[in-house]
């Protein structure tokens, strides 16, 4: 059998899924293919910042945050930061920030769309591709044409691969949950830097567990479990009791996607689309996601260039972020960034609630940022 679709949308994590959402709502034909079957697990932090929040809201068109309350495990009002085992701040931030577990949220969004009739083909591992004549033969041998493809198959995209493209520059992130019972102020967000070169570790709330995890630019001779199990103990978690898992992620040197046709773009983790120093990819996916739906709607016939365009800010964020991150892991800029944090517990709340939360202030505003700081503890 074949069937002909106007945009074929490969991955429903984050990315696909708010893409397909989007065109569901809009009348577009579409249809999803996933090499899982939801709920399917997937390593990641959870952590959903108020602009996270924001996308998903616009997302599902829901005015009132507390409409989606039972898709987060969990919300923190306090971020500790730490040098190894020294706390340096402690803040209270006035942007709550909240925790999914990935396995519930994705497939809440994949339940929304079925809900809108979308049409997803889960569980699909052995399908083939011709990029040239537009087409799927999925497992069972039904052929789909489509018009437009969005490529969303996360941060290692084989698909991304197969169209051609270089691979990625990457960063690698593991993590293990524990019981909250083992650790003291659970509820708090809590950051460490000096725990892993170029990047930095996290203990972050999550439902009746926290998520324990590090991560950073990618180098091989790094063993990313051993320094998590190391610093597991220092939590006084006995790594032994823990599943650990680590999985890339875009190291945020966003996808050259120019050469790709005009009908194809890449969402989410598979175009690179991430923070580069925090690591933050929900924010990404679900904007990237909602864009590619936004040009194919708007603009059918030049789809890429008019994605391209409305991701330039996005794009232009992550670069400015990517060449501070070379700068603020260096050594002797952490051991003075730490030294100078030490009590800055009002700059920290004032950071996160207008730059991690919301980019108030993109990378390239930072010195803005410090000014405006400054300007309101001084007035009051
Ligand atoms: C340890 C860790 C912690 C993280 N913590 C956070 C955090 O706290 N907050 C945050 O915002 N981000 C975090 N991230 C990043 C975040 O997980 C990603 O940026 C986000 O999942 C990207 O969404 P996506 O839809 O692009 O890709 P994914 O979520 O990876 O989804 C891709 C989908 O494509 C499917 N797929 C893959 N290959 C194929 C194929 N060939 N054919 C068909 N389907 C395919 C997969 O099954 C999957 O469903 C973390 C990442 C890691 C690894």
């Amino acid at each position: 059998m074949t069937k002909h679709t106007d945009t074929l949308v490969i991955g429903a994590g984050p990315a696909g899924i708010s893409a397909a959402i989007t065109l569901q709502k809009a009348g577009i034909p579409n249809i999803v293919i996933d090499k899982s079957s939801f709920p399917r697990e997937k390593v990641c932090g959870g952590l959903v910042t108020n602009k996270t929040l924001k996308a998903l809201m616009r997302l599902l068109n829901v005015r009132d945050p507390r409409r989606l309350k039972e898709t987060f495990a969990d919300h923190s009002d306090t971020v500790e930061i730490y040098d190894k085992n020294k706390r340096l701040t402690c803040s209270k931030v006035s942007k709550y920030l909240r925790f999914v577990k990935r396995n519930r949220f994705d497939f809440f969004l994949v339940k929304q769309y079925k809900s809108l009739g979308g049409t997803i083909y889960e569980n699909e591992k052995n399908y083939q591709a011709d990029f040239s004549k537009q087409e799927i033969r999925l497992t069972d041998g039904n052929i789909i044409y489509y018009d437009h493809l969005i490529v969303a198959d996360g941060a290692l995209s084989v698909t991304g691969a197969a169209l051609g493209l270089p691979g990625q520059e990457f960063s690698f992130c593991i993590e293990a949950y524990a019981p909250k019972t083992q650790i003291k102020n659970h509820d708090r967000t809590k950051v460490y830097f000096g725990i892993i070169d170029n990047g930095y570790a996290w203990v972050f709330p999550s439902g009746k567990e926290v998520c324990i995890g590090l991560g950073g630019e990618y180098d091989k001779s790094v063993s990313y479990i051993k320094k998590l199990k190391a610093f597991l103990e220092q939590l006084k978690i006995d790594p032994e009791s823990c599943r650990i898992r680590g999985a890339f992620v875009p190291s945020g040197k966003v996808n050259d996607q120019s050469s790709l046709p005009e009908n194809v773009i890449l969402a989410g983790d598979a175009g690179g689309f991430i923070d580069p120093i925090y690591g933050e990819g929900l924010y990404f996916a679900l904007s990237s996601g909602i864009a590619a739906a936004k040009s194919r709607i708007s603009s059918p016939k030049s789809f890429k260039n008019k994605y391209l365009k409305m991701m330039a800010g996005h794009i232009k964020m992550i670069s400015h972020g990517y060449r501070l991150k070379k700068i603020f892991f260096k050594k002797r800029i952490q051991e003075i960034f730490k030294k100078r944090l030490g009590g800055k517990d009002s700059f920290v709340s004032f950071y996160c609630d207008n730059q991690v939360s919301t980019y108030r202030y993109s990378y390239s505003a930072l010195f803005s940022l410090y000014i405006d700081y400054k300007k309101r503890v001084f007035i009051r």
